[in-house]
């Protein structure tokens, strides 16, 4: 029997909902297969923790996070409390003190799923996103508060070491790709400084991958390409900011933001990975059973992956592809099917197949 042991974080909102959903059908697969296992230990880090507490992570709590073998996340973000604090007490304080410097978002559209988008059939991409630095690296400050010459600064944060990290990362994945195809997302028309060192090491980097295909576009562009050329596209390398909004519009392109996943890899393993849907926590859908769970199946597919569990993976990528297929959705993708009802048809479909 092959155990893993999988920290969960519902967190917030849909989280809450997706999370769950997406533990039954790691059961039913566990159930069916035999072999494997999975030793869930919930964490009630959330939003109302936080009113309650004071923290979201209580002293101790990463050290305790770091002794599973991976973290199964929902969504962070509450009314109660300002998003640039539950996002940095909770998911960035596992993203950088875990050094989860590789985020991976792949995007496709599944079948019987409608896109509104001309040619999206023809997306097939793999966004990797910086997210250890760049422009969410925190540095800045505020002086004279409230006054009316108040000041913010945001100074975004390109180090050698973490450019150089993610595209050897970004080119691996390209590599390991049919078409192994690289495209370096950048402003460094605008942005003369860090942007300019992104672009440097890249090309630098691309010298070790002759094998990989490589060109290079501005941010604004690549948005217009992902619409109108979607088939130009395979893997993409873009910074914590801008990869943050490009793969918001690949996910609403492959049909809903239902559906997608995310990886916050710590590719030397040091640490646990943590696997998320890339939604937030939906709070206009929160507690009405409504959520689409497929963006947490698809992330535990990718978790999967990550321990190494390809044949699981295999089963349920192939079990929420017959769902989707099916045309029963739920109302994001235009139907009336609910959380449980998606969540009983996919785990009774795992039971059904031969093994
Ligand atoms: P946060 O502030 O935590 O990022 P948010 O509510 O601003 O959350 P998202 O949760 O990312 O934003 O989603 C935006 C909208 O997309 C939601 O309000 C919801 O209507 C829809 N949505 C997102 N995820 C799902 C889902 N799994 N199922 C159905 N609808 C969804």
């Amino acid at each position: 029997m092959r155990r893993h042991s999988i920290a969960v974080i519902p967190g917030d909102g849909i989280g809450i909902e997706v999370i769950e959903a997406g533990k039954q059908a790691l059961q039913a697969l566990a159930e069916k297969s035999g072999e494997l296992d999975f030793a869930f230990t919930d964490f009630p880090w959330s939003s109302r923790h936080y009113r309650e507490h004071g923290h979201y992570i209580p002293d101790g709590g990463l050290a305790e996070l770091a002794t599973f073998d991976a973290i199964y996340f929902g969504a962070v973000g509450s009314q109660d409390v300002p998003d640039h604090v539950s996002l940095w007490d909770l998911r960035l304080a596992i993203c950088q003190g875990f050094d989860q410097y590789a985020n991976v978002r792949p995007a496709r559209v599944l079948p019987g799923v409608n896109s509104r988008l001309q040619g999206a059939d023809r997306i097939d991409w793999v966004i990797i996103r910086e997210n250890s630095e760049g422009e969410y690296s925190g540095n800045g400050g505020r002086v004279h508060r409230g006054l009316p010459d108040e000041i913010g600064t945001e100074v975004s944060i390109f180090s050698r070491k973490g450019v150089e990290r993610i595209h050897r990362f970004a080119f691996d994945m390209a590599r390991s790709r049919s078409r192994k195809k690289l495209t370096l997302v950048t402003k460094s028309n605008a942005q003369r400084h860090g942007m300019v060192l992104w672009d440097e090491v890249f090309f630098e980097v691309a010298r070790d991958y002759p094998d990989v295909e490589t060109d290079r576009e501005l941010v604004d562009a690549v948005t217009t390409r992902m619409v109108l050329k979607p088939d130009t596209l395979d893997t993409v390398v873009a910074t914590n900011l801008h990869a943050d909004i490009i793969s918001d519009l690949a996910a609403a392109l492959t049909g809903s933001l239902g559906i997608a996943p995310t990886a916050n890899l710590n590719p030397q393993r040091t640490f646990p990975s943590m696997f998320e849907p890339i939604h937030g926590s939906a709070f206009d859908i929160a507690g009405q059973g409504i959520a689409n769970p497929v963006g947490a199946f698809w992330t535990a597919v990718m978790m999967l992956e990550h321990l190494g569990e390809t044949t699981a993976a295999e089963r349920l990528m192939a079990a929420i592809e017959r769902l989707t297929q099916t045309g029963v959705h739920s109302q994001d993708l235009g139907g009336t099917a609910t959380t449980s009802e998606l969540t009983q048809a996919l785990c009774d479909d795992i039971r059904r197949q031969a093994t």
